[in-house]
């Protein structure tokens, strides 16, 4: 039996010096919560408990409470996985210059929509706004917070109650719940759809534009492939048949590269400035796809349509951040300049050779005293490039228990995040950044330790 009128009061457990110092860092109200719920919850279990903890216990309870209020949630990750663009990871990490770029605007006030020459309010797009006309060959341009918020807004811009022809072939789901046909809806506009899931012609499109319509729509299969009997009209006769009705064409690429994806190894990813080039009238994609910078929604073309959209309130709705804006500007720099490949850490990842991969496991390995060097195969992920793999190496861990040493990585700070194949912990080192690998080291020690 526990005599709870021994228990100390929260008077006396905030008088003490341990307390002081939780003040000190967390806040008087916080510890003060803490305080008292470890102690209802003393009280609410003292039936069971065969001694009342003493004052330092109860401290030390209410200061791993406070530990677990105040740690951030969102923390960094080290990604082992070979999946570049891991959506479940956070996409596409940022260039440094890109990083500070947000953080030296962030800090204090900035230009955001003030122009610098005449003194007076300004364009808060305008320096991305040419970034993005020079080199995707665009008339315009305009950025919203993603993808799926461009496509809603060139849609409800331009298509509300009107007919929008796209074929069945393209009628997809990217993950995270954006589904074209749901976005049409949402938009207002009337879905028309041409052809069928494996075969869709130039006739079927000819057909529905037979009638008015407001826009035909491209959307870019971009985490599936149809193989077999399929076959679909090219993006170049797609745009010239429409143009002859009048009709323009928004072109949804998704990921929408801005480097050749064919350099690597890899199957060609479309490129925005080919769909401009084509005569496509608007160009949707997102930031942090193959663009390799912040999150962002792109939109690219006439310059009357852009104009349309950014009157729209949706623009209003969805418009991007300083943040965002200031690390965009940065990650397009490194394509004016030519130097994407070895600045943008994305593009950093998919040119590492197999060869750089198998030395770096090696050292791993080395260093670590355990694990085997194998052939792997890397991703892109993020919905891009589906089924398109490049060779890499893995240090592959053996374990009694592969689940169980995956889930001690995880507790490690950072965390890290491998795979299981074949019964073996594998680490790829393609997606690990160079200066997180002597965190991976140490993590992967103590993982390996408490097993
Ligand atoms: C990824 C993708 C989107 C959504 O882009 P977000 O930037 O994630 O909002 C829309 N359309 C296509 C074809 C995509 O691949």
């Amino acid at each position: 039996m526990t005599d709870l009128r021994l228990l100390p009061s929260v008077d006396q457990l905030l008088q003490t010096r341990q307390a002081a110092e939780l003040i000190a860092s967390h806040g008087r109200p916080l510890v003060l919560e803490s305080i008292r719920l470890t102690l209802s919850e003393i009280r609410s279990s003292s039936p069971d408990l065969d001694s009342l903890p003493d004052l330092p216990e109860i401290l030390s309870l209410a200061s791993a409470r406070l530990a677990v209020w105040t740690s951030p949630s969102l923390i960094p990750v080290i990604n082992a996985t070979g999946v570049v663009l891991h959506t479940n990871l956070g996409r596409a990490p940022l260039s440094a210059e890109a990083v500070q770029a947000a953080a030296s605007v962030s800090r204090g006030y900035s230009n955001l929509e003030y122009d610098l020459n005449q003194g007076r309010r300004g364009s808060r797009q305008s320096s991305v706004e040419d970034l993005l006309t020079h080199l995707t060959g665009a008339e315009a341009a305009l950025v919203v917070n993603n993808n799926a918020g461009a496509v809603l807004l060139a849609l409800s811009a331009l298509a509300r109650r009107r007919r929008v022809i796209i074929s069945r072939t393209q009628l997809v789901e990217i993950g995270g719940g954006f589904r074209i046909p749901e976005v049409m809806s949402q938009s207002g506009a009337r879905l028309v759809e041409v052809g069928t899931t494996n075969r869709v012609h130039l006739s079927d499109y000819e057909s529905a534009l037979q009638e008015p319509a407001a826009l035909v729509l491209r959307a870019h299969p971009s985490n599936f492939r149809i193989v077999g009997f399929a076959s679909e009209p090219t993006l170049g006769e797609l745009v010239d048949l429409a143009h002859r009705s009048g009709v323009p064409v928004v072109d949804d690429l998704g990921s929408g590269a801005l480097l050749e994806t064919a350099r690597f190894g890899l199957a060609h990813e479309p490129m925005v400035q080919e769909s401009i080039s084509l005569g496509v009238d608007l160009v949707c994609f997102s930031g942090d796809k193959l663009l390799g910078g912040p999150q962002a929604g792109i939109i690219t073309g006439r310059a009357d349509l852009v104009a349309a959209l950014r009157r729209h309130p949706l623009a209003r709705a969805l418009r991007a951040d300083k943040l965002c804006l200031a690390a965009l500007s940065a990650t397009l720099l490194h394509y004016l300049k030519d130097e994407a490949e070895r600045a943008i850490p994305i593009w950093q990842m998919i040119s590492k050779t197999p060869e750089q991969n198998q030395a770096r496991a090696h050292h791993w390995a080395e260093l670590l005293g355990t694990g085997e060097v194998i052939p792997g195969q890397s991703t892109v992920g993020g919905g891009s490039l589906p089924g398109e793999t490049q060779p890499t190496f893995l240090l592959a861990i053996k374990s009694s228990h592969p689940n169980r040493l995956m889930s001690r990585m995880r507790a490690q700070r950072p965390p890290i995040v491998a795979r299981v194949e074949n019964d073996l912990v594998v680490l790829d080192p393609r997606t690990v950044l160079p200066e997180e690998e002597g965190a991976l080291l140490v993590g992967l020690q103590n993982a390996l330790q408490e097993a």
